[in-house]
Order: C-alpha cells, then structure tokens, then sequence
C-alpha cells in the first residue's frame, strides 16, 4: 500500500527525467497516485517523451503559469484526463525561472526590472495563480506543495531569484492562511542544489555545490533528485495533516549548520 493511494496528483513543471518534478512524479506513482504533468512552449515536445519513461505514462498538460487562457483552461484540461467530477488531491509546483544573463552569477547590483518581474511572475506569483487556477477541483484534504531554495538568507550567484524565492515563501504562508478553512494544505521544501537544467543555468552554480560537499551532516548528493520528491510527496499525503505554511528542508542539514 502506497502513502498516495487513490489519489489524483498534478505536477506543474516537468521538463527533462533529472526535473525535481519528474522525480515527484515517479515516486507519487510509486506510492499509487494518478499523476498529470504540464509544461509548456516549444519543451512540450521533450515532456511528452519523457513522459514515457515514468512507471505509467503520465498525460502532459500544456500551462505556461503567466499566460491568462492556459490557467482558465486548466480544470478542462484535468477534466479531459480524469472525467467530469474530477478532483486533484495534490499540486505540485515545480517551476522558476530568472534570465541567467541580467540576473543571476553576481549581477545583482544591476538586474533590470522587467527581467525581475518577469522572474517574480514565474517564481513567486504563480504558485498563487496555479493554485487558484486548480481551485475548483480542490477541497478538504488537498496539499499544494511547491519547491524553494531557503531565502532566508543571501546566496553567492543565486542573486534575484533569492528575492523571487522569498516572494515564493511569503506568498506561500498567504495561501495557507487563505485557503485552510477549505481544509487545503500549502507547503514547499527547500531542497540542496541539485544538478537540472534550471540549476545548470546559474552561472557559478558550482560554488553552491562545493559549499554543501563541505558543510551538510548528512552529506549531500547534488544528482539524486529522490530525497526531495519523497519529502514532496510526503506533504501530498495525509501523514502531515496538520501541517501548512511550514517550509520543510530537504539539504542533509545545511541549514542548521553555522559553518
Ligand atoms: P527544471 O527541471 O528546469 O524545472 C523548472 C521547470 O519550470 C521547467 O519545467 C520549466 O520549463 C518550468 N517553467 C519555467 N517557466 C515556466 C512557465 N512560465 N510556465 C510553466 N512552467 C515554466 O529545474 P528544477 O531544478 O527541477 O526546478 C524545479 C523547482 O525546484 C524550481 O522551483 C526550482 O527553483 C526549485 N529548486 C531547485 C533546486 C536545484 O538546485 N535544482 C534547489 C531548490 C529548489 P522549461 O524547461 O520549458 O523552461
């Protein structure tokens, strides 16, 4: 028996199999959901044949989370793969991004505003949008569980997406307090880095590994998505009933570390 047994899961944000989302979706099925993926733009191709390579292939939504049309169309689309009176147990937002070039790698002092924006709108914003989005297929007992690099403090090269990190944490404490007289949960965990495409993208990524190889008691193994996806995944399901705007860490304890 699986801890997501009969339950029907959407993870937002799937590109590639070294995605924290595909991870997700691999162990959710291994714990017996029905899981959907979505991804968007020209990388649709590449979701729809990685798709494939989960346990059972999973339908792939199309969802840019800025673009209007795509969140209104959302429940239709669910609706299209799990009948007229489906319902989603759990959400999975997995999705960032932040031009590398203007924002991230030391540029900081300089990251023009529209590239913030649009890197706010993406990291942070969306998990309100996807949410609301997924609304009327949620109810008592859901779980919205999204992913975020502790912005509790400041990063080498992480620059402005640590600011749309922290937007991402705040707005995901506004959800819960929202959305938990519905009896729906709003959680992230905050993962070490791990080796995707998105990471591999930050210009000085590196440095971030080095300081876990050093520092994390457990240790920390930059290319094993799974310790996450389990923790996601445990948040989906009903072993944390009583837990919502919490932001639990998946980073062989670094951050309780001081040096
Ligand atoms: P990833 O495989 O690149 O996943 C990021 C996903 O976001 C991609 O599928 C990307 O699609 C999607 N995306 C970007 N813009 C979007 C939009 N407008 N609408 C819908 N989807 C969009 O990288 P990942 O590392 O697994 O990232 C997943 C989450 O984990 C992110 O929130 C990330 O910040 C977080 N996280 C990552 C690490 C790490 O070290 N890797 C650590 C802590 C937290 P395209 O590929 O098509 O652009």
């Amino acid at each position: 028996m699986g801890i997501l047994d009969g339950k029907f899961v959407l993870v937002a944000g799937v590109t590639l199999d070294t995605s924290i989302g595909f991870a997700v979706a691999k162990f959710a099925q291994e714990q017996g959901a029905t899981v959907l993926i979505s991804n968007f733009g020209q990388a649709l191709r590449i979701t729809r044949r990685i798709a494939k390579r989960l346990p059972a292939e999973a339908p792939v939504l199309e969802l840019d989370v800025t673009d209007p049309e795509h969140l209104a169309g959302l429940p239709a689309q669910v609706r299209e793969h799990l009948g007229e009176d489906a319902r989603l147990d759990g959400v999975v937002h997995s999705i960032a991004y932040g031009n590398p070039e203007t924002l991230l790698g030391g540029k900081f002092l300089d990251g023009p505003w529209d590239d913030v924006a649009q890197a706010v709108q993406v990291s942070a914003y969306s998990l309100k949008s996807l949410t609301m989005a997924c609304r009327p297929l949620l109810g008592d007992g859901s779980s919205v569980v999204g992913l975020t690099f502790d912005a509790s403090v400041a990063w080498p090269v992480y620059d402005w997406m640590g600011v749309a990190k922290a937007g991402l944490e705040s707005c995901s404490r506004y959800l819960a307090r929202d959305l938990g007289p519905e009896g729906i949960r709003v959680n992230l965990v905050s993962a070490g880095p791990l080796r995707t495409l998105a990471a591999k993208a930050i210009p000085g990524f590196e440095d971030l590994e080095t300081m876990w190889k050093t520092r994390a008691p457990l240790g920390w193994d930059n290319a094993d998505q799974e310790p996450t996806a389990r923790a996601v995944c445990a948040l989906l399901s009903d072993l944390f009933p009583a837990t919502t705007g919490e932001i639990l860490h998946v980073d062989g304890g670094f951050h309780a570390m001081g040096a």
